[in-house]
């Protein structure tokens, strides 16, 4: 009977796949070169990184110049805060505009500019999680540097009207990125399109491994580097570059965007059967947008559960899920997200996030519904 295993936790992270794993094991076998070497195996690393970088830029709508490779999104939204906002204050422009639903690594670093003298404005979303274009525009200042706004949100998978809030930020001229980790392999991204300054991604949230990430940036922004060492990819970001862990990330992005409609098809289709079967519990209610949602994620509040208890038999049932962020879960704070989105600490803290992958069946969703249920009406002490 527990032998059964479904992973439902790819938001938090996802498997190699086999297609990445194949591109990168010759890299970690053979081709060892430095890419900064001027012989024969350096220069192969560096024509392999060269090659991500174009795959990376035909799956994002820019150009291979324009991709910084990092040790993951963290990293890049650090480089992107930190270093547009130096950019501003050289300007003497130090506010900066962002959401209360920001992953972490984003509202960490506004909160360290803030000591530093920033002005931070937070929009709120709305009770499905969304922000408008309209709300960036008020909140935009004369001295605004940078706005930073999500593509598509981490625990409920709400997705940005970034295009939108591109554009007004583009007719401002403030600079504009977006944290794209959940958002790239999920819904198309063009970068070009969007008016997108500063993009970050990464790996290991579209089957590549941990520790690798990129940061696009605009060619004609002079964005400073984060890291400070050799001269490696261009100068702008210091390090031996992670040849087998590029080369990884590039064959995952043309993995995900190879067949982006099919794949976000197939998934929404299972999502939606999952909140369906789930709706009909009687205390559950479903977090962030109906519509506006990314094709995996499923977010519901059961009203009276405690979220770790639910976790636990889920756990036991071979289902493994989220309560609230992976990096929230272990601390009893209720989510961010969901109390920026109006929710009492009861409802946020009796939360559940299953977020599905390509591995996930109908058979899957089926027993999930099953499990989700009996577990709730036994914590639920009916
Ligand atoms: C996972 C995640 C990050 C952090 O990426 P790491 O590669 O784990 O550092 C940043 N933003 C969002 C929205 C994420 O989901």
């Amino acid at each position: 009977m527990q032998d059964r295993f479904i992973y439902a936790d790819n938001a938090a992270t996802t498997k190699v796949s086999k297609s990445v794993l194949e591109a990168m094991l010759p890299v970690l076998a053979e081709q060892y070169g430095n890419p900064s070497s001027a012989h024969k195996m350096g220069r192969e690393a560096s024509r392999l990184i060269l090659a991500a970088a174009q795959q990376a830029a035909s799956a994002l709508g820019c150009k291979p110049n324009e991709i910084y490779f990092t040790s993951g999104g963290t990293e890049s939204d650090n480089w992107a805060l930190r270093s547009a906002a130096r950019l501003g204050s050289e300007q003497g422009k130090r506010h900066i505009v962002t959401t209360m639903i920001e992953h972490h690594a984003v509202l960490k670093c506004c909160g360290e500019l803030e000591k530093q003298g920033f002005e931070v404005t937070y929009l709120r979303p709305d009770a499905q999680g969304r922000i408008t274009a309209g709300q960036v525009e008020a909140a935009l200042r004369e001295d605004s540097c940078l706005v930073s706004v999500m593509a598509a949100n981490n625990e409920v998978g709400t997705i940005q009207p970034v295009a939108e809030i591109g554009a007004l930020c583009r007719s401002r001229g403030v600079l504009f990125h977006t944290d794209a980790v959940q958002a790239v392999g999920s819904i198309p991204i063009d970068t070009a399109a969007m008016n997108v300054d500063m993009l970050s991604l990464s790996g290991h949230k579209i089957h590549a491994p941990k520790g690798v990430g990129a940061l696009y940036i605009r060619s004609g922004v002079a964005l400073p580097p984060f890291m400070l060492g050799g001269e490696q990819q261009r100068g702008r970001r210091a390090g031996t570059e992670n040849t087998a862990g590029i080369v990884g990330l590039g064959q995952a992005l043309a993995d995900v965007t190879s067949d982006i409609g099919g794949r976000s098809a197939r998934l929404a289709k299972l999502r939606d059967r999952l909140i369906s079967g789930l709706m009909e519990i009687p205390s559950a209610r479903l977090n962030g947008h109906p519509s506006e949602r990314l094709c995996g994620n499923v977010n519901i509040s059961l009203d009276g559960v405690d979220g770790e208890s639910l976790l636990l038999m889920l756990d036991a049932a071979g289902i493994c899920a989220s309560s609230g962020a992976a990096c929230a879960s272990g601390s009893l704070e209720p989510s961010h997200v969901l109390t920026a989105m109006g929710l009492n600490g009861q409802l946020a803290r009796g939360s559940l996030r299953l977020t599905l992958g390509d591995d996930t069946t109908e058979d899957d969703v089926q027993y999930i519904i099953e499990k989700v249920a009996a577990a709730a009406a036994r914590i639920g002490g009916l």
